[in-house]
């Protein structure tokens, strides 16, 4: 706890922050954050009972307007038979349909918008679009505060308060108001934070991004995984350590390979963020590996290809409904993710539902042509484990062709170590040198183990691969119709 306690310098900015300049950007910009946040910092300890209450008094109404004022669920619920008033509790929500992503897109915006909205509180926003078209939706004023105290009361457990500093190593948007000029300046200047693009992370750039960071000295890093990763590599082959408090990650599945490297070389914990679609679903508090579900806000299901929920700590597709949405409901929507709930309460206190982990998009499984669908998962741990291979990606062209892209390093060409050489606490002891084509048959093979002959694996080594749109690394790619 003292590692994330305050120092008196951070009181002061937080304080300030808190009281002052936070109001001004409540008045300015129309979004009340201090009243829900101090709401939320309550409602995180209630017993797992009362936030369900909480969450059945909040989806009643919900329901009953999106069937009032927006035609695409109305239409739908008609169409499977069930109005809102047929629910009797949270377990009767499984009744209502689960709506896609297509299904979203098509209906926007006259049919997703709910009719008695006013549009100029409407602020407009688009999903990142790193897996497919990116999705366009619309929140107010008001749900966008509510957003924000979401995040707010999720960053305290990471001691990221405002007035800490932090760095943001993001795409190149700014976290803040402004987006560049003046403005952002003092912004940031104010709030303590700089801001570096990921993509300069991963281009030659690099020197640089450390050097600021270096000389900034930040307590709190925000980043993708697979930038601060990178960022964690570049600082080690520099000899440099960088202690944090926390490292907060999010936009990417965080891989434990990443985490470990991370943690290592911060020296600090990974606190790892789930989100989507404008909806802040839930963090890890630091206290064990689970994350908090923000209840309050979002009600989080995991169920099969059928649509039926799955018993805790199983994989299947996650299914949300925000509370907070009413401009555009986004009510049992299907994210594209794959994760499992867990059951039991985080030794922290906290009566937030637990989520076990999140194992990436729906689409980033590959799926093969007998029908077994495989997730990154296994294919990043080869890859983990060989010398040398500083990045890879694989994509899927067709059902049964996978072509597999590699990075190598000054080290690539060698086997890896048996356990009986690697040294204590590393990963990357080397075995004996068989030289890269040898390495790349020998890597070919592990992969081949767990596709089994169903694809060819093309296997090429690259010199750089493109980092997908805002920035993010994607270890795999579908091209294949779904
Ligand atoms: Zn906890």
């Amino acid at each position: 706890m003292s590692q994330l306690a305050l120092s008196p310098t951070e009181r002061l900015y937080s304080a300030f922050l808190r009281h002052t300049a936070l109001r001004v950007m409540e008045y300015a910009r129309g979004m009340p954050i201090s009243r829900h946040l101090a709401e939320l910092q309550r409602s995180q300890w209630w017993s797992p009972e009362a936030l369900a209450a909480l969450q059945w008094q909040r989806v009643q109404p919900l329901l009953a307007h999106a069937y009032a004022h927006v035609p695409l669920y109305r239409r739908l619920w008609d169409e499977h038979g069930v109005h809102p008033a047929d629910l009797r509790g949270l377990h009767d929500l499984q009744r209502l349909p689960v709506i896609s992503k297509a299904m979203l897109r098509a209906a926007y915006p006259a049919e997703a918008v709910a009719a008695n909205v006013v549009s100029t509180e409407l602020v407009r926003y688009a999903s990142s679009g790193s897996t497919g078209a990116p999705l366009q939706f619309v929140m107010t004023r008001a749900e966008k505060g509510r957003r924000w105290a979401n995040m707010f009361r999720c960053w305290s457990w990471a001691g990221a308060y405002r007035g800490v500093k932090t760095a943001n190593v993001k795409d190149g948007h700014a976290l803040g108001t402004f987006q560049h000029g003046f403005g952002q300046w003092l912004e940031q200047s104010a709030t303590r934070t700089l801001n570096i693009s990921a993509y300069a992370v991963h281009d030659e750039r690099i020197g640089q991004a450390v050097a600021d960071l270096l000389r900034f000295r930040p307590r709190v890093m925000f980043a993708y995984p697979g930038t601060a990763y990178h960022l964690a590599q570049a600082l080690a082959a520099r000899g440099h350590t960088l202690p944090l408090r926390s490292v907060i990650t999010s936009g990417e599945m965080l891989h434990p390979f990443q985490r470990e490297a991370i943690e290592k070389q911060f020296a600090c914990r990974v606190y790892d963020y789930y989100g989507g679609e404008g909806m802040d679903v839930a963090m890890q508090c630091g206290t064990g590996q689970s994350y908090h579900i923000n209840a309050e806000s979002v009600i989080m299901e995991v169920v099969d290809d059928a649509g039926r929920p799955v018993p805790q700590g199983q994989e299947g597709h996650v299914v949300l409904t925000n509370l907070n949405a009413w401009a555009m409901p986004f009510i049992r929507y299907a994210v594209g993710d794959i994760a499992a709930l867990a059951g039991g309460r985080c030794a922290c206190g906290r009566g937030l539902p637990l989520m076990d982990h999140v194992m990436g998009r729906s689409s980033d499984q590959l799926r093969l042509p007998s029908g077994r669908s495989l997730v990154m998962w296994y294919f990043t741990d080869v890859f983990r484990r060989f010398p040398g291979v500083e990045s890879f990606q694989m994509r899927q062209t067709a059902p049964g062709h996978i072509e597999v892209l590699i990075v190598p390093g000054a080290q690539f060409g060698y086997l890896p170590a048996n356990e009986g050489q690697r040294a204590a606490g590393s990963t990357h002891s080397l075995g004996e040198f068989i030289g890269a084509q040898a390495a790349v048959q020998h890597l070919r093979h592990q992969l081949d183990e767990q596709v089994r002959g169903e694809a060819t694996l093309d296997m090429r080594l690259v010199e750089a691969i493109p980092l997908g749109p805002g920035g993010k690394h994607r270890f795999f790619i579908a091209e294949r119709q779904p």
